[in-house]
């Protein structure tokens, strides 16, 4: 049986790093991170990540400034904030809760945020870097389950991946950070055809698909890990419950290693927002970056 990758514990270990740098720094500066998240509208999933956003980054520390716009927000209304946000110099994050109400364009409204307080990651600025392989922030979910990955492969070089789902939040840039560590990456979508004979081929797959059950445990290379992104309300017996893309019970009697659904992906992301959010401030103060790797030690 695969070995359990504990995301939250990793998270618990990120936010813990996040906090003592964040103290330390506090200390040497007098100087406090702050994270600008913009909520438009009321949609109930939204509602619960930005509270635990915004609890997380208070945890760690720093500020947190909660904006909560009406559904029908122009969006003129809208850019008019994120450009005061942008000139405010207690914010070094800034985050635009997605999915936005119908009537307003996300691309628009993204890339006003300036790229240096971009946490997200999703400015074109910051894909655009990412994708050439330069230092840029990069998106939370990513960034997470390339932590968790490099816990269990120090060296990617040789190594095949698979990246199922190819959105611009979590697929495109994970098979980015993959190819930028010198991985081999196959990236398969909803048009794939041959997606059981190219998981066969993969030591790492990654899905983002939004399909309860999809990764079956006949498409796993023995000993590969699997990184479940997906988070799927279903009723299962009659009572709501919580999964991912893959076929758990099945798919761990194969895998060498595999993230739970919840508890693996999901705390990471927020984690990630954290050192995403202490990242754009240590570089808007000129103060030395966070590593990301769980075992490299901070320099400070
Ligand atoms: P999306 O809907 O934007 O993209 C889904 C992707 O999956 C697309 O590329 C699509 O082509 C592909 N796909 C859909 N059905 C498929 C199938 N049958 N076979 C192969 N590919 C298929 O979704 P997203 O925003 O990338 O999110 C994907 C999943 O990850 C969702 O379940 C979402 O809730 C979850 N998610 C989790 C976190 C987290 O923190 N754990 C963060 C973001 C998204």
């Amino acid at each position: 049986t695969a070995e359990l990758i504990d995301g939250k514990a990793y998270a618990e270990t990120v936010r813990a790093r996040v906090r003592d740098r964040v103290a330390a720094l506090h200390a040497d500066t007098g100087l406090t991170p702050g994270l600008a998240v913009v909520l438009v509208g009321q949609d109930p999933a939204s509602e619960v990540y930005v509270r635990s956003k915004g609890r997380q980054a208070v945890d760690a520390g720093m500020k947190s400034f909660e904006h909560r716009l009406p559904a029908d927000t122009a969006e003129a209304e809208l850019l008019d904030l994120i450009a005061r946000l942008n000139d405010d110099p207690h914010v070094h994050g800034i985050l635009v809760q997605l999915p936005l109400p119908p009537h307003l364009d996300a691309r628009a409204v993204i890339n006003a945020i300036s790229p240096t307080k971009d946490v997200d990651g999703f400015h074109i600025s910051n894909v655009g870097m990412v994708g050439t392989g330069q230092d840029a922030i990069v998106p939370c979910t990513p960034l997470g389950c390339m932590i968790m990955l490099r816990q269990y492969h120090d060296d990617f070089r040789g190594k095949t991946a698979l990246v199922i789902g190819h959105s611009n939040i979590v697929g495109k840039p994970m098979a980015r950070l993959l190819l930028n560590a010198d991985c081999t990456v196959m990236i398969a979508h909803k048009s794939s055809t041959n997606i059981p004979e190219l998981a066969r081929l993969a030591d790492i797959i990654v899905v983002a698909a939004g399909v309860p059950g999809l990764v079956r445990a006949e498409w796993i290379k023995p000993g590969a890990t699997v990184i479940d992104v997906g988070i799927n309300r279903i009723q299962r017996a009659g009572k709501p419950a919580l999964v991912g893309d893959v076929d758990f019970d099945n798919v761990r009697k194969v895998a060498g290693a595999i993230t739970p659904v919840p508890g693996g992906v999901g705390p990471m992301t927020i984690a990630c927002l954290l050192v995403n959010t202490l990242s754009a401030f240590c570089h808007q103060h000129d103060l030395p970056d966070l590593p990301l790797l769980l075992d490299e030690q901070d320099p400070s």
